[in-house]
């Protein structure tokens, strides 16, 4: 096949719920798609961004359905392409944070389709922020460091040398083993009363969260019944949380007046 009639595949970072937090190449990019395959965890208004014309594939698990296997989406990627199509994948956050891009694009580039990743604020930065947290700040510690806390393959992470790494803990994919997160920190040494907060759905209007500490935060999420996707900050921090901190921003006072 000649390259010329080969379409071009855009890994797109949606950003973690608010549309706003969308880049404009996103946008860009998104209004070029012939054909726009959406992740379960991105915000549904990004499609007002898309072709009136552009055919839209849900990918991923919604309302407990089975999560589309990566391999079929892929090979959809690769098909359309294929046929000269402008393809949008559409991921929440950053295609390479915890997203699986890393292994699209070489998929892609292996197969000689052209790639073009759109970077998206992952939910480790958007989210905090939507707390007012600052994710490092230099009088409290040296750094952030990003982690899943899914523990499926098995492998827990280096609590102990993240414990003491003196930086800010974001944990992703983190709240089904809580419990795990808090007893590993805890046997590493970390103080019960270390600052934590776990949230639900930030940036969007439908975000909730608990701000606690180490050894009461397992009782807090429960007592709120928090659920997917959520994310868990650990680190002095967490002191600055507000819940109501980009609340104007995001429109969400308006639309609740
Ligand atoms: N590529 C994405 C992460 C995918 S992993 C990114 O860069 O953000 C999915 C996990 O991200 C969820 O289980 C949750 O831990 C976190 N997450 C994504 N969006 C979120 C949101 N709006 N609020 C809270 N956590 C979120």
């Amino acid at each position: 096949m000649n390259a010329s009639t080969v379409g071009k595949v855009w890994l797109i970072g949606a950003g973690p719920g608010d549309v706003e937090l969308l880049t404009l190449k996103a946008v860009r990019a998104l209004g070029e798609a012939d054909v726009v395959l959406i992740d379960a965890l991105v915000n549904r208004e990004v499609l007002r961004f898309v072709k009136a014309q552009a055919r839209v594939i849900e990918v991923g698990k919604r309302g407990g359905c089975r999560s589309t296997p990566q391999e079929f989406i892929e090979r959809k990627m690769l098909q359309l392409a294929r046929k000269g199509l402008t393809v949008a994948r559409v991921k929440g956050g950053d295609p390479y944070v915890f997203g699986r891009g890393g292994e699209e694009v070489e998929t892609l580039a292996r197969a000689g389709v052209m790639v073009e990743v759109v970077n998206g604020i992952t939910a480790g930065l958007g989210v905090p922020a939507a707390l007012g947290i600052p994710v490092t700040h230099r009088d409290f510690c040296r750094g952030v460091t990003f982690v899943t806390g899914n523990t499926r393959a098995g492998s827990q992470p280096n609590w102990q040398v993240l414990a003491n790494s003196g930086t800010t803990l974001v944990i992703y994919m983190g709240l089904a083993n809580l419990g795990g997160i808090v007893t590993g920190l805890r046997d590493a040494g970390m103080p019960a009363a270390m600052p934590v907060a776990v949230v639900q759905n930030g940036t969007l209007p439908t975000q909730r969260s608990v701000v606690s500490q180490l050894d009461h935060v397992v009782a807090a999420v429960a007592l709120e019944g928090l659920a997917s996707p959520a994310l868990v900050i650990v680190g002095e921090v967490v002191r600055f949380a507000n819940v109501n901190a980009n609340r104007e921003t995001q429109g969400l006072l308006r639309k609740s007046a």
